[in-house]
């Protein structure tokens, strides 16, 4: 067992899930694949929820398959993004750095509204050489206090500094928030969006447990941090994405910034839901099996009946649900998904065709289970036609249900 990736101290099991294939490893050809432990813990002394398992950054982050640009729903939710940047003094003198910034689409749409100066940095090869050649300057490495460093050495300290969805994804989180709290100007404003683990434990979203989410965080987790690192949360907003996330607001601690009556709002509702009490922590544990067995159930009862079942959503989530739940070729078809880079390809240790959703039919498919349910609307809608025909999905949290 090792110790907390935020304060040091020791941590304790929640839950062992055994071994996996990582779910961003998608595969040319059927085959068996190497799998990894995996369990959930959380720290004796600050509570915080997190993976003990250590594996090499560059086996998760080198070869990403999942793009920013994709989703309509996303791109919503960043336009109302922007009204609030525009707000918070963001104009042309700006200079911004988005940490882990994919291909590049938020801040090259920060750049084409408020026409400032903008850097990413992104370890993934593929997605940097994109976000590049759309002329978005991207750095191609993990971004750490030593980066942080080189890049100080360039191009000084920033106004803005962005992490979205990145944070859960780090194995040393204090030495990230040590690079920002480098990087960010004194008056400087450092944006994080991360999973919140508030909706984890109390919607059950256990599939976001996986070798890429290394830490589950709640405002708390990110105030010991930031304390950790001359830094305090002065804002905090809940937001849709990623099954509910918050996004928090940050500024060096001897700012005087004014800090909004969010935070206690937030914090007493983290407090009340018993999210750092260790008996409500174990109990998780029971909650998972529960759930994973009546999942596995229902496909195994319609899988009897002879009906043909398929996948919506080649998503990292959808990758760990499969493999907890022992769902794989034998019981699913085909798993669809509109990602051009992952149609062709098998799915990580479970070995499923993914293909384009413009198969889906009711010749092929009777119900479509959605793994990637945080945009159910959208896809529904988008499958109308499916629908129509009588298809049935099936909507796995917070409890299976078909939907006809
Ligand atoms: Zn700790």
């Amino acid at each position: 067992m090792s110790n907390c990736r935020i304060c040091d101290n020791k941590i304790k099991k929640i839950i062992d899930f055994g071994k996996i294939a990582l779910v961003g490893n998608f595969l040319k050809k059927k085959r068996k694949q190497k799998k990894y432990k995996i369990s959930l813990n959380y720290c004796v002394s600050c509570k915080h929820v997190q993976i003990s398992e250590k594996l090499n950054p560059h086996l998760l982050f080198k070869n990403y398959l999942w793009e920013t640009g994709i989703s309509e729903r996303n791109i919503h939710i960043l336009k109302n993004f922007l009204q609030k940047l525009k707000k918070l003094g963001i104009n042309k003198k700006s200079k911004i750095l988005e940490i882990a910034s994919n291909d590049g689409s938020f801040i090259k749409i920060l750049k084409e509204k408020f026409d400032c100066f903008v850097i990413g940095v992104d370890p993934a090869k593929n997605l940097a050489k994109k976000a590049n050649k759309k002329n978005i300057f991207t750095i191609n490495n993990f971004f750490d206090y030593k980066l942080s460093c080189s890049i100080k050495g360039k191009y000084n300290k920033f106004d803005y500094i962005f992490a979205r969805n990145v944070i859960a994804h780090i194995k040393e989180p204090n030495n990230i928030f040590r690079g920002i709290d480098n990087l960010l100007k004194d008056d400087g404003t450092f944006i994080l969006e991360v999973p919140h683990l508030l909706n984890i434990f109390n919607k059950n979203q256990y599939d976001n447990i996986f070798h890429e989410h290394i830490g589950f965080h709640s405002l708390k987790s990110i105030q010991d941090l930031c304390k950790a690192n001359n830094l305090k949360v002065f804002d905090v907003d809940k937001i849709n994405s990623q099954g509910g996330s918050i996004r928090c607001f940050i500024s060096k601690s001897t700012s005087t910034q004014l800090v909004s009556k969010k935070i206690s709002v937030i914090s007493k509702i983290e407090k009340k839901s018993n999210l750092f009490l260790n008996s409500n922590l174990n109990m998780f544990k029971n909650k998972i099996l529960n759930h994973i067995e009546s999942l596995h159930e229902l496909i195994l009862s319609l899988k009897r009946r002879k009906k043909k079942i398929s996948v919506y959503g080649a998503s990292g989530k959808g990758q760990a649900l499969l493999q907890f739940s022992k769902m794989d070729n034998n019981m699913i078809d085909f798993v669809f998904d509109k990602s051009k880079l992952k149609q062709g390809l098998f799915t990580p240790g479970t070995n499923i065709e993914i293909k384009n959703p413009k198969y889906i039919s009711r010749k092929n498919v009777d119900y479509l289970l959605i793994l990637s349910w945080n945009i159910k609307e959208e896809i529904i809608k988008q499958e109308k036609k499916f629908l129509k025909e009588g298809g049935k999905f099936i909507i796995p949290f917070p409890q299976p249900k078909i939907i006809n």
